[in-house]
């Protein structure tokens, strides 16, 4: 069976051919630049080397298509005929609380997501666009949508979700925490019982996902029990370009005086926060970790302020999950900071936590990275949304 990952952004198309039999990536690429000029499909076939498509792409539709004749391609293609194509798997990013699992998407799935384009204004149009795209394109092919949010809103306990404010006006608005990144922290968490010998039924997991965006969950048995994520991406520790966690107040006293307009205010938090806004350097945590060893004083406190808080946050799951068996760290920074693992686990020494440090001197591999006299054990487990989005497909294509 073959299953196409679908990633929709607003001016962006991921794409990932996955054959299920061994869970190989067949071909993936990326069309950038979607409804911008200078639109390009870069396509990425496996075992050849990858090959540039430039033309007009004005919309989502043209994307796919491109997407399609690229794949059958006689040169660069990797399959003969469209036909080959079992299933479409697609990422949505916050189904709110209408999504508790994957679904078979039909209009009226559809229809429902359309009520969820205010918890995710940039990202779910997108998706739905993706959607209506593929449809058209191969209509009769069925396709799957998995939910970054399903993995934390459909176990989290309301006194982890609930905010402190009038219940009347959260549950008029749906303000909630929703948490993100779900389908990575649930790979991770999956594999890293793998890597215990254990059923995860029998773990206490602590979920690590750093990369741009980064997110922290709790994970009791296989479930989400907490997600430092909130009722968007902006929450948490502090992250490439968002603050993080931040005293509500500081955004309306900005506001009345006059520091950043109110208009202004989602991009001051989302796009000029975080590491870049902190050290002045980058949102690129390598340029941070590069100035900060020159001597940048406002690199090494953005570093620390991180460090920080990935450490209060794990201290705190260690309490909500009344003990831990192990920490895994993901994504770009938790697969490849040697220094921020090493940082964040040595400020654990009360939980137990030992880090091995030659064994933690790598990347992108997954590996134990704590002595055996650690009472907790800390893993690299390297995240792959994209097959964990085809698992689901398959699986509910086959029911
Ligand atoms: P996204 O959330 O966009 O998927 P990634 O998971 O790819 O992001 O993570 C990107 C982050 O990973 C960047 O901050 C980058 O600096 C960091 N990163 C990647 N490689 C390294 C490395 N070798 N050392 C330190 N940080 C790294």
């Amino acid at each position: 069976m073959k299953i196409l990952v679908v990633n929709c952004g607003s001016s962006s198309l991921k794409y990932q051919l996955i054959d299920m039999d061994d869970e190989s990536v067949m071909a993936k690429g990326l069309v950038d630049r979607i409804g911008i000029d200078d639109s390009v499909l870069t396509h990425s076939p496996s075992g050849k080397d990858k090959v540039e498509f430039r033309q007009d792409i004005p919309d989502h539709t043209v994307a796919i298509k491109m997407v399609f004749d690229a794949l059958t391609d006689k040169n660069h293609g990797v399959i003969a005929d469209l036909n080959e194509i079992n299933g479409v798997g697609h990422r949505y990013v916050n189904g709110g609380v209408l999504f508790p699992e994957s679904v078979l998407i039909d209009d009226k799935v559809i229809a429902d997501m359309e009520t969820t384009f205010p918890m995710a204004p940039l990202h779910n149009p997108a998706h739905v666009a993706g959607i209506r795209a593929c449809a058209k394109v191969m209509p009769g092919v069925p396709m799957v949508s998995v939910f970054d949010t399903s993995f934390h809103t459909s176990t989290m306990p309301a006194k982890a979700y609930t905010y402190g404010i009038d219940y009347k006006v959260a549950e008029k608005y749906s303000v909630r925490r929703y948490g993100a990144h779900g389908t990575s922290h649930k790979f991770v968490a999956q594999r890293t019982a793998e890597l215990l010998g254990k059923p995860i039924e029998e773990t206490k997991i602590i979920t690590c996902h750093l990369g741009n965006g980064s997110s922290i969950t709790a994970v009791d048995g296989g479930k989400c029990i907490d997600t430092s994520m909130g009722l968007t991406p902006l929450a948490g520790v502090l992250m490439g370009t968002r603050c993080g966690d931040i005293d509500a107040s500081v955004v309306t006293y900005l506001q009345t005086q006059g520091a950043v307009k109110p208009e202004d205010m989602e991009t001051f938090l989302n796009k000029k926060s975080g590491f870049l806004g902190v050290s002045g350097v980058s949102s690129d945590l390598r340029n941070v970790e590069e100035a900060a060893a020159e001597g940048n004083e406002h690199a090494k406190i953005s570093m620390e302020v991180f460090y920080y808080g990935v450490q209060k946050y794990i201290g705190a799951y260690a309490v909500a999950l009344g003990g831990v068996d192990a920490i895994a760290f993901t994504a770009g920074i938790g697969e490849n900071s040697i220094l921020a693992r090493e940082r964040i686990l040595e400020g654990l020494g009360v939980l137990g936590v030992e880090i091995d440090k030659e064994a933690n001197n790598c990347r992108g591999v997954e590996k134990l990275i704590t002595t055996p006299n650690s009472k907790i054990k800390a893993f690299i487990v390297p995240t792959n949304e994209e097959l964990a989005i085809a698992r689901d497909t398959m699986a509910i294509i086959n029911k």
